[in-house]
């Protein structure tokens, strides 16, 4: 065994013969080891330089093309460099940071170009990079953005007409007209499938909504709304285009909520509003079209949610290796360390899957709602663990918006509820691996 310097005090216990009659009393154990054993419990030094903080542990990264990979970086930049320092106070406040539309626009134009202009450019791996990459620095803006490109662009793009694409989506690409969408209801949340209560009645040229829709995103500014109905003549889903300022068109902000504090959500009233039959889309004949969007955007999710559980994990890390306790940082603790490990796990198992998904997604040209449900399901428990690791390896800073996972924490519980509950995603996969439909 190489020799051991021991620290002072140790040295006199030596001298004095009281650690010699200490070591016999342990029994087997050398004074060498006792000594490395009291030099590791009193020494209140770190190591010099920190492993670097790394929340992609298995390189899913490099599973991206060089551009791609650029995009990451790009995206990432201008979610550290100018969400990150904003969003607490926002959050705080239950605030939209309208300051920040045009310089996302920007990004977004620069970084994504023609890519964004259909739902198909990005491709499902660098969709869900850049979901993972908003929601790692601030859920709610990914939220945002979730709602305003992925479904009420996507929608547009999905099952708009060309007249429709032509008028909307260079509009809403520069984010001068912001989108939301309405599928919920007050009454109907997860049985949306087995119908809604919003009616649409066909008059002639226009048609007429009636009905109340809940939760709808970027309502309380948007300008264009994607809403459902149910048309009274053959009790199929269609959809229509609802610009805010049409009569019979009411919006009402939710207020209260502790998640996702910065997106403003809605309640909308529909009393008799007329609708041109220009504004309907043509490409929704029924549930089945607005659930091929569903699973596309569940996919998304739970992409999103992988970056909630990674930007939990690197602000945990990131506070225990500064946090000190018993004159060394907490990192030197097993049970924390047990605790950031199992994060990693999380975070590792979720991005491979993601990845898996989104390339048998691109494979194929189109993603099962059972692939997608899967991933939304499982990431939002392990997200729903990760975070709530991170909370308490914070202790009482885990519940201040200063520290970030305090965010995370809250924001977490929204994303494991929308896009379809945790109990709908379960049964959908349930369904298709029993061959048993257990909704009712
Ligand atoms: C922050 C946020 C943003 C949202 N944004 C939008 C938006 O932009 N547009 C939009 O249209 N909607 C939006 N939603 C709505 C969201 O999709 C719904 O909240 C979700 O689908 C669940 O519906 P619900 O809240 O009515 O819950 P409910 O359907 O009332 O469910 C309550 C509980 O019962 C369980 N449950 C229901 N049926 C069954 C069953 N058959 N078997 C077992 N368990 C069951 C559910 O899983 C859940 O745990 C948003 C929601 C949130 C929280």
């Amino acid at each position: 065994m190489a020799p051991v310097t021991l620290p002072l005090g140790i040295s006199r216990l030596f001298q004095q013969g009281k650690l010699a009659r200490m070591v016999r009393s342990f029994g087997g154990v050398s004074p060498q080891e006792i000594g490395l054993l009291l030099k590791s419990i009193t020494s209140r030094r770190r190591p010099k330089l920190l492993p670097p903080i790394n929340g992609d542990f298995y390189e899913i990264s490099d599973l991206l093309s060089e551009d791609e990979r650029h995009i990451q970086q790009r995206v990432r930049n201008y979610m550290e460099q100018r969400v990150r320092p904003v969003v607490a106070n926002y959050w705080e406040r239950g605030e939209f940071p309208h300051e920040l539309l045009n310089s996302f626009a920007t990004m977004t134009r620069e970084t994504l170009g023609s890519r964004l202009d259909h739902l198909e450019g990005m491709g499902p791996v660098l969709t869900g990079i850049v979901a993972m990459e908003m929601a790692r620095v601030d859920a709610s803006f990914y939220t945002f953005f979730g709602v305003h490109w992925g479904l009420a662009m996507g929608s547009l793009d999905l099952f708009g007409s060309e007249a429709q694409q032509q008028h909307w989506l260079p509009l809403m690409l520069r984010f001068e007209q912001i989108g939301t969408w309405s599928l919920t209801e007050p009454e109907v949340g997860s049985a949306t499938a087995a119908g809604l209560r919003t009616t649409a009645q066909r008059e002639g040229d226009h048609w007429i909504l009636n009905g109340a829709k809940k939760w709808c995103g970027n309502a309380p500014f948007a300008d264009v709304n994607i809403v459902f109905a149910r048309d009274l003549s053959d009790n199929q889903v269609k959809g229509f285009i609802v610009e805010r300022n049409t009569p019979g068109y009411h919006v009402e902000k939710l207020e209260g909520k502790i998640a996702l504090r910065i997106v403003q959500n809605a309640n909308v009233r529909l009393e008799h509003v007329r609708i041109p039959e220009a504004n309907r889309l043509p490409g929704v004949r029924g549930f089945r079209d607005v659930a091929r969007q569903l699973g596309m955007a569940r996919g998304a999710v739970a992409w999103a949610m992988t970056g909630v559980a990674m930007g939990a994990y690197e602000r945990t890390l990131a506070y225990a290796n500064e946090r000190i306790q018993f004159g060394r940082p907490i990192t030197a603790f097993q049970l924390v360390q047990s605790g950031l490990v199992q994060m990693l796990g999380n975070v590792t198992a979720m991005q491979t899957m993601c990845m898996r998904m989104a390339q048998l997604y691109a494979r194929d040209g189109s993603i099962s709602q059972e692939r997608a449900s899967l991933a939304k399901a499982f990431c939002g428990e392990r997200m729903r663990e990760t975070v709530a690791i991170g909370r308490n390896l914070l202790g009482g800073n885990g519940i201040l918006l200063e520290y970030d996972v305090a965010r995370y924490f809250a924001d977490a519980e929204a994303l494991y509820s929308y896009e379809g509950t945790h109990e709908m995603n379960t049964l959908i996969v349930g369904r298709s691996i029993t061959g048993m439909s257990a909704f009712l």
